[in-house]
């Protein structure tokens, strides 16, 4: 199966960056963490921030998997609106979840200005709209169930706001807080270089084959026979890790998103104030703006349902990838038809896990407890990294916050 296409957006668009040599010596360390991803990054920072010694593992290059195909939205909403999450969660896990995610993104922001990072991180208002006219209500709802949490958003109907837009909508959820973009290349690699500096050992070109865990010490084994005997484990391995998962009925569906960057425009018509904007379509479409003014726009899922299947293993150029990039060029030239020359820049599609409440899977799992898994799957990963990054460390720490209750594996 293929994590990415060819040539995932964000490791194209970045100069490369430093290298860390693998590993050559049998070392210990307080805590080992799999994963080289955003996802990682976060943890070891987190882990770094306690004063523990940490070592973390990649096998390929820093952020170079889902991190570098990542259209990096980040925000406070979820994939399930904040009603159905109380009707599938319960109320108060769901709205401990979505006000989780409002507090990530100011985080974000902050562990941005913390590390100095170049990594176009800037606020943005987000919308998320039907074109239902059945899902009015439903939106009136939502928006003021979120509202009541103290969500700083408003409802946008086609009366009250349609000549903000050049799109149709029937109702949206406008959220003037809450949203950020980001590129996620850039900030992982800034995160990694100043944990270095603090201390943080990075080993690229090493894989970890064999778990020997254990909830006193564990022993990683990795390619080249080295050994890493630590006393936590950390497992960020992203969509790798579902073969943690196998023997089990799966708890995700599979699917592939599709996006592309169109080349700089030059003024955002008909685009209040350049928000993130995201339909209730199912697969949705969501786009966002970069500070270069070009525009990124993703969708047009397709489910992997056969793992040797054509979906499963595709390049770029396969023809039914290009389809999707032409739906999605051709989607958001009907969106805006005032800006002027949408052109493609580049596509580009990555593989993409989804879980039954949209919730990620942060924790231990029964059948490994000597390991702490960090799986940020949904579409809101990024966030959902370092929520689990500072749940987990604060685990580790003996606070056992109750909020990992939330996102147990085995929860349905
Ligand atoms: C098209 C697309 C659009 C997306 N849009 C968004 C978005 O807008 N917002 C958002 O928040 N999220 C989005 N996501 C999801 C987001 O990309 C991921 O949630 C996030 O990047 C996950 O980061 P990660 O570190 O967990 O995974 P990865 O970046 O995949 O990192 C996991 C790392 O583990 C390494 N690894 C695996 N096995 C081993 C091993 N045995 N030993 C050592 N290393 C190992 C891999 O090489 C890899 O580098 C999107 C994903 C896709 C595909």
């Amino acid at each position: 199966m293929r994590m990415t296409g060819d040539s995932p957006l964000w490791a194209k668009h970045n100069v490369e960056g430093t290298t860390n040599p693998p590993l050559t010596q049998d070392i210990k360390t307080d805590i080992v963490i799999v994963g080289g991803g955003t996802t990682g990054a976060l943890t070891a920072h987190y882990f770094m921030k306690q004063g523990m010694s940490c070592v973390l593992v990649e096998k390929d290059k820093i952020a170079n998997q889902s991190t570098a195909a990542s259209t990096a939205i980040l925000q406070y909403e979820v994939d399930t609106g904040l009603n159905r999450l109380m009707s599938l969660v319960g109320e108060q896990q769901a709205q401990q979840t979505f006000l989780f995610n409002y507090q990530a993104v100011m985080e974000m922001s902050q562990i941005v200005k913390e590390i100095n990072s170049n990594c176009d991180f800037a606020f943005r208002p987000c919308f998320l709209y039907t074109q239902d006219p059945r899902k009015v209500d439903y939106m009136a709802d939502d928006c003021k169930s979120r509202q009541a949490i103290g969500i700083n958003c408003e409802l946008f109907t086609s009366e009250t706001h349609q000549d903000e837009f050049s799109f149709n909508f029937e109702a949206g959820i406008y959220s003037h807080y809450g949203a950020a973009i980001i590129n996620p290349v850039q900030f992982t690699r800034d995160l990694i270089e100043y944990n270095i500096k603090k201390g943080l050992q990075v080993f690229e070109n090493t894989t970890i084959t064999d778990y020997n865990l254990s909830s006193t010490q564990s022993v990683l084994t990795t390619d080249a026979g080295f050994t890493i005997t630590a006393n936590q484990v950390i497992i960020c391995t992203g969509y790798d890790a579902l073969e943690w998962f196998k023997h089990e009925k799966p708890f995700y569906t599979l699917s592939r998103s599709f996006a592309i960057l169109t080349k700089p425009v030059e003024k955002f018509h008909g685009w209040k104030e350049e928000c993130i904007i995201r339909d209730d379509q199912e697969p949705y479409t969501y786009i966002r703006p970069t500070l270069s003014n070009s525009i990124i726009i993703g969708g047009e899922d397709l489910a992997v349902d056969n793992l040797d299947g054509e979906v499963a293993n595709m390049g770029d150029r396969h023809p039914l990838a290009l389809q999707q990039y032409h739906q999605l060029l051709r989607r958001i030239r009907h969106m805006f038809p005032e800006i002027e020359n949408i052109k493609t820049d580049c596509w580009f599609h990555g593989l993409f896990v989804d879980t039954n409440d949209g919730l990620p899977f942060i924790g231990k799992h029964p059948d490994y407890p000597g390991a702490y898994f960090n799986l940020g799957y949904g579409s809101n990963g990024m966030l959902y990294s370092l929520i689990g990054a500072k749940l987990i460390s604060q685990d580790v720490a003996g606070k056992n916050p109750k909020e990992l209750e939330i996102f147990k594996f085995n929860r349905y």
